[in-house]
């Protein structure tokens, strides 16, 4: 049998702590073939393995042109060769990731359709809890969550929550009697959203979970329960008495962003369409521009979400609209990277927030936000505006206000949303 030389031995060995077998298999062998030629080291196989998947996930053209192109400018030998390749790439990626990124005529290529079930399931998990993201160190609204259902049907590019649960949705077994154990203190309001883990329309009734949820708010008038989704699915909601103190929010979007990036979601004008049947039916709603996303045509298509929202909805009408920016965790990054597939999601600049999270650079956060709050003018006087996981100083500079503390935040908010 022909022994494999020993650097491809080596090579072997370290790949499966790269991105390198996850890549197509053309650009695979193409990585393979300059990492023998280059004899790279375990940390630049990964480095050169990450840059081939972004460029394919990006569709910005293939790792080999930027190589051979680079290679043919050249005139350095030996390490200093490798080195200065190996510089040109990194540059090449950071400019691709830091340019205002173009999304194609011909939309990303959406993942495979998933089935998603709904599954009932008796745990003994908290049902009841802190907003996830919820920091001392950005102004937070101190939002608390029910996760009745785990789990999701649509395939939005930037989460992850399908990637964790998978095809099954898990709703909790007996969901009223359990929340009906959920201890709140009397004397404060709360706000409550249902729409974290799970999308809080989707499911539309089955298993109960609209009526238990509706119920929840009926027994407790102190809270302000949320319903977040980003479909279209409201006749089980209309179907029933909504308490005054639910709110419906939608998630939206540009329809460049929709369609690029919300896979299995509802189209904008259909978000539009529920949200204007829900408002007409008296249940106030809420809009979440949450994640923002910087594209060429982004300040034209969120500058024209903003007027249509106005042209459709009265500021009475509107308990609330939030903006928020694409942040990730690093490992969701590197799920991203995973899972594969077509999106520019990951194509942006990215620099670490209080966190230690990775988000866009401030000025570029401040520019968007200010943008779209803009074109809200001049629903600001009369519906409640925030900013989602910033801190104060984004806020004063897009919003002019802040709060010292998050407690004031959530008091501030209880009173504008709940009480009106
Ligand atoms: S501002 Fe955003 S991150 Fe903070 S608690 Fe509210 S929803 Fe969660």
């Amino acid at each position: 049998m022909k022994q494999r030389p020993a650097y491809e031995e080596k090579l072997a060995g370290m790949q499966d702590d790269t991105l390198l077998t996850a890549l197509a298999s053309e650009t695979q062998a193409y990585v393979r073939q300059v990492a023998i030629e280059y004899r790279f080291t375990f940390q630049e196989v990964r480095m050169v393995s990450q840059a081939a998947r972004d460029l394919e996930m990006w569709r910005e053209g293939g790792l080999r042109e930027i190589w051979e192109e680079a290679e043919a400018a050249l005139s350095v030998a030996g390490r200093e060769r490798k080195k200065a390749l190996l510089r040109e790439l990194d540059l090449r990626m950071a400019e691709l990731a830091s340019d205002e990124k173009a999304y194609p005529e011909d939309p990303m290529v959406r993942p495979e359709r998933r089935a998603v079930r709904l599954e009932e399931s008796a745990t003994e998990r908290a049902l009841f809890g802190r907003c996830a993201a919820y920091s001392d160190r950005t102004v937070c609204c101190g939002l608390h969550t029910i996760d009745a259902v785990m789990g999701c049907a649509f395939s939005c590019s930037y989460c992850t929550i399908q990637t964790f649960y998978g095809d099954v949705a898990e709703m909790q077994a007996d969901l009223a009697e359990r929340l009906r154990e959920i201890e709140l203190d009397p004397d404060r309001l709360y706000h409550i959203g249902t729409g974290q883990a799970s999308d809080s329309l989707v499911w539309g009734d089955r298993g109960g979970v609209l009526d238990a949820l509706l119920g929840f708010a009926a027994e407790n008038p102190n809270v302000l329960l949320e319903l977040k989704t980003k479909s279209d699915n409201f006749d089980a909601l209309l179907a029933r008495d909504i308490p005054a103190n639910v709110v419906c929010s939608w998630s939206l979007n540009t329809d460049t962003i929709i369609r690029n990036e919300e896979h299995g979601a509802a189209a904008l004008s259909r978000r539009l369409l529920a949200a204007q049947s829900v408002a007409e039916s008296g249940c106030r709603v809420g809009f979440h521009f949450h994640p923002m996303v910087h594209y060429r045509g982004w300040a034209d298509e969120y500058g024209d979400v903003a007027a249509r929202l106005i042209s459709v909805f009265s500021p009475a009408q509107v308990a609330f609209v939030s903006m928020g920016s694409m942040t990730f965790i690093r490992p969701v990054v590197q799920q991203i990277r995973r899972r594969g597939g077509e999106t520019k999601v990951l194509q942006m600049p990215m620099v670490p927030d209080p966190h230690g999270k990775l988000t866009y650079p401030e000025d570029l956060k401040i520019e968007m936000f200010r943008h779209l709050y803009g074109a809200f003018d001049p629903w600001p006087n009369e519906v409640f505006f925030y900013l989602c996981m910033e801190t104060a100083q984004v806020w004063d500079a897009v919003l002019g206000r802040s709060y010292a503390t998050n407690d004031l935040f959530e008091r501030d908010f209880a009173r504008r949303c709940l009480l009106r």
